[in-house]
C-alpha cells in the first residue's frame, strides 16, 4: 500500500446517491468522469476482472463463444430493425468526417445477427451461442447511482441461434442456468421475475434482479413463493364477468361540489344509496385518466384509461404497455381540441373508437362486463349511476396500468403479491424471429428451404453487478466483498513501527504467496495502526491479518471483516489457516 495508487476519502463524495456509489469513491475503487462515466482504479479494476472472469468461465462451459465488436457502429442496421429511432435520447448518435451517422452501440443485436448471416447458410451450421463482454453507451436520463446506472458501462451480451422453437428453447435454458451459476458465484442474493420484452421486441423474457433498497425496479412474489415478476409485466386476474340483468338503467343525477373521489363517494352514500344497503366506496367509481401518446413517428394520440377510483396509475407500468409510444398526461392546449372531454367529469359514454368522439379508450381488466359503477357524466356537475360495463359502454380493451399493491391477487391463483425493490443484474429473452425476419437472416433447412433463424438475447450488467455486490454486502464501516470477487484475499496490516513487524510480515506474505493466496499489505511506515484498520474495514477484504504487538509472543491476529470476529493465531499455523480460510 505504500506504493499502490489508492487514496481513501473519510468524506462522503457530494453527488453519490446510493451506498456503492458513496463507498467505491471512498475506499478509491473508482474515480467519476462524468456524470455516468467513470474510471476504475487498480483494486477497482481487480474487482471489475474477477467478475468478468466468472462469467466468462460460465459461457464458455456451455459452449458459448466469445467474439468482440466493436463499440463504435454504423447506423444502417439499426436503421433497419427500427432502434436508430425507437432508442430515441438513449442513444448516441455521431458523424464522421463525411458526415455518415454512426451510435455508440447500447446493445447489439443488429451485428450478431448480420455476422452469423455472413458466416452460416445451414441449419447444420446451428445452434450456436456467441457473446461478447463489452463497453456499452447509453444516454441515460438520471445516471444517478453511480456504477449501478452508467453512461458508459460494461456488459456480457450474448445471442443464441437457432433453427427452430425447441432450439431456442435449450438455448434458453443454457443462458438461464449459466445465469444461476454466475450470480451464485459472485455471492449475489436474487430473484428470477417474468418480465416485459421491452425495447428487445419478442415474447418471454425473465430478469434476475438483485433485492435491495438502492433498486430502481420493483418487483413483486406472491404469498406461496411461486410466481415472481416485474411490476411492469404482472397481470391482473381478471374477476367473472358480473350478470348485470337485475342492474337498473343507468341514471345520471345532480352532484354538486364533488370535485374528489372522496367528496364523490360521500356525496353518494348521503344521497344516494347502494340498493343493497352496502356504503360505496371509492373502487365503485370509474376514474377515467386522460393521455397524451407519442408514437415512434412523432404522431400523438389520446388515450383515456378507465380504471376503479381506488387506484393509481402506475406511469411505467403503463408506458410498458403500449411501448414503443411514449406517455404524458394530456395538456391544457390539447384537452381544448377535444370537447367531448369534460374535465372532472369524464364518462365512458362518450369515448371509445366506436364512439362520435373516436378516442381510444381502454380500461383496467378489473372492469369486466356486466360490473356497475358510478363515473363522470360528461357534464359538470354530474355523475352516472349504474353505468354498466359492456351494456352502457364499450372500451377498445384492455390495460395493464395501475400501481400494484401489495395484497392484490397473484395471477393463477397464487395468493397474494408483495413488492420489493430489486437491482436488475441480468435479463434473458425469447427474441424469436424479430431481428432475424428485420435482417433477413435465413438458413437452408432439412428439406432445402430458406427458413428464418430464431433468436434469443441474454445480458449480464458486468460493472453494474461489481456495484450490486457492494449494495448487498456494505455495512457501516465500508465494503465487505464475497471472497470470489475480493481484489486481495488477504489484506495483511502491519500494525506497529518496528522493523521485526515488517519483516515477519514480508515472510509471511511469501509464504502466503506460494500458496495462492492474494495478499494485500498494509506496509506504510508512517500510518497509525488506527488508520490502517479504519482503511481495510472500508477497503473490504475478507480476512484481515493484524501483525502487531502480539508478535513478541509468537501470535498474530486473524479478523474477519464481514462478521468482525476475531482470532489469535500462532505464527507457526498461520499460513496453513489462513490459506486453508481464503481456499475453502
Ligand atoms: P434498466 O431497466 O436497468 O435500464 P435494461 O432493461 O435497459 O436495464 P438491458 O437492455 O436488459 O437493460 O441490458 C442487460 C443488462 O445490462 C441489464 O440487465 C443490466 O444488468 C445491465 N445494464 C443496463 N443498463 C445499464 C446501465 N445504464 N448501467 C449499467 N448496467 C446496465
Ligand atoms: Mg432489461
Amino acid at each position: 500500500m505504500s506504493t499502490l495508487f489508492l487514496r481513501t476519502l473519510r468524506e462522503d463524495p457530494a453527488d453519490a446517491e446510493v451506498p456503492s456509489h458513496t463507498l467505491l469513491v471512498r475506499a478509491g475503487y473508482v474515480r467519476r468522469v462524468a456524470p455516468g462515466i467513470f474510471t476504475w482504479l487498480p483494486l477497482g479494476w481487480r474487482v471489475f476482472r474477477k467478475v468478468e472472469n466468472i462469467v466468462r468461465e460460465e459461457m464458455d462451459a456451455f459452449g458459448a463463444q466469445e467474439v468482440h465488436f466493436p463499440a463504435l457502429l454504423p447506423k444502417d442496421a439499426y436503421e433497419a430493425t427500427g432502434r436508430w429511432d425507437e432508442y430515441g435520447q438513449t442513444l448516441f448518435r455521431l458523424q464522421d468526417r463525411k458526415g455518415a451517422d454512426y451510435l455508440l452501440g447500447p446493445t447489439h443485436e443488429e451485428m450478431f445477427t448480420l455476422l452469423v448471416k455472413s458466416e452460416y447458410s445451414s441449419y447444420k451450421d446451428l445452434p450456436v451461442s456467441l457473446y461478447q463482454i463489452q463497453t456499452k453507451y447509453r444516454d441515460e436520463a438520471r445516471p444517478r447511482a453511480g456504477i449501478l446506472r452508467g453512461r458508459e458501462f460494461v456488459m456480457k451480451d450474448s445471442y443464441s441461434f437457432d433453427l427452430d422453437e425447441a432450439g431456442l428453447q435449450a438455448s434458453y435454458e443454457q443462458h438461464r442456468q449459466a445465469y444461476i451459476r454466475i450470480f451464485d458465484r459472485l455471492g449475489l442474493n436474487y430473484v428470477i421475475v417474468s418480465a416485459m420484452a421491452g425495447a428487445m421486441g419478442g415474447s418471454l423474457s425473465e430478469e434476475f434482479l438483485a433485492p435491495c433498497v438502492s433498486g430502481e425496479d420493483t418487483f413483486v412474489r406472491s404469498t406461496d413463493g411461486l410466481y415472481a415478476a416485474n411490476v411492469e409485466a404482472v397481470t391482473t386476474p381478471v374477476p367473472a364477468m358480473v350478470d348485470a340483468s337485475n342492474t337498473p338503467a343507468a341514471h345520471v343525477e345532480d352532484t354538486p361540489n364533488c370535485e374528489t373521489i372522496d367528496e364523490l363517494v360521500a356525496f353518494s352514500n348521503a344521497s344516494y344509496p347502494r340498493s343493497d344497503s352496502a356504503p360505496w366506496t371509492a373502487a365503485d367509481t370509474l376514474k377515467n385518466v386522460v393521455f397524451k401518446l407519442t408514437n415512434l413517428d412523432g404522431t400523438t394520440d389520446v388515450l383515456v384509461v378507465g380504471v376503479p377510483g381506488d387506484r393509481e396509475i402506475d406511469v411505467r407500468r403503463l408506458e410498458a404497455s403500449v411501448f414503443p409510444a411514449t406517455v404524458e398526461p394530456l395538456g391544457e392546449e390539447d384537452f381544448a381540441k377535444h370537447p367531448a372531454l369534460v374535465r372532472g367529469y369524464i364518462g365512458p359514454q362518450v369515448l371509445g373508437e366506436n364512439s362520435a368522439s373516436g378516442i381510444r379508450y381502454l380500461v383496467d381488466p378489473r372492469i369486466v362486463d356486466g360490473s356497475a359503477w358510478i363515473s363522470g357524466a360528461n357534464s359538470v356537475g354530474q355523475h352516472v349511476y349504474d353505468l354498466v360495463a359492456g351494456r352502457d359502454f364499450k372500451a377498445d380493451g384492455t390495460v395493464e396500468s395501475v400501481h400494484i399493491r401489495d395484497g392484490d391477487q397473484a395471477p393463477d391463483g397464487h395468493g397474494e403479491l408483495v413488492s420489493a425493490r430489486g437491482i436488475e443484474i441480468g435479463h434473458i429473452f425469447q427474441l424469436g424471429t424479430k431481428y432475424a425476419q428485420a435482417l433477413d437472416l435465413k438458413v437452408l433447412n432439412e428439406s432445402g428451404k430458406q427458413q428464418v433463424v430464431t433468436m434469443g438475447s441474454y445480458g449480464v450488467g458486468v460493472s453494474r453487478a461489481v456495484a450490486a455486490v457492494a449494495e448487498q454486502t456494505f455495512d457501516e464501516i465500508g465494503l465487505s466483498w464475497p471472497r470470489s470477487i475480493a481484489p486481495a484475499d488477504v489484506h495483511v496490516v502491519a500494525a506497529g513501527k518496528e522493523d521485526e513487524i515488517y519483516d515477519f510480515a514480508e515472510t509471511l506474505i511469501a509464504d502466503l504467496q506460494s500458496r495462492g493466496v492474494e495478499v494485500l499489505f498494509d506496509d506504510r511506515r508512517r500510518v497509525s495502526p488506527g488508520v490502517k484498520f479504519k482503511d481495510a474495514e472500508l477497503l473490504g477484504i475478507p480476512t484481515i491479518v493484524v501483525i502487531g504487538k502480539g508478535l513478541a509472543n509468537g501470535v498474530l491476529e486473524i479478523r474477519d471483516r464481514a462478521s468482525g470476529q476475531s482470532r489469535e493465531v500462532a505464527i507457526s499455523d498461520a499460513p496453513a489457516q489462513i490459506a486453508s480460510e481464503v481456499q475453502g
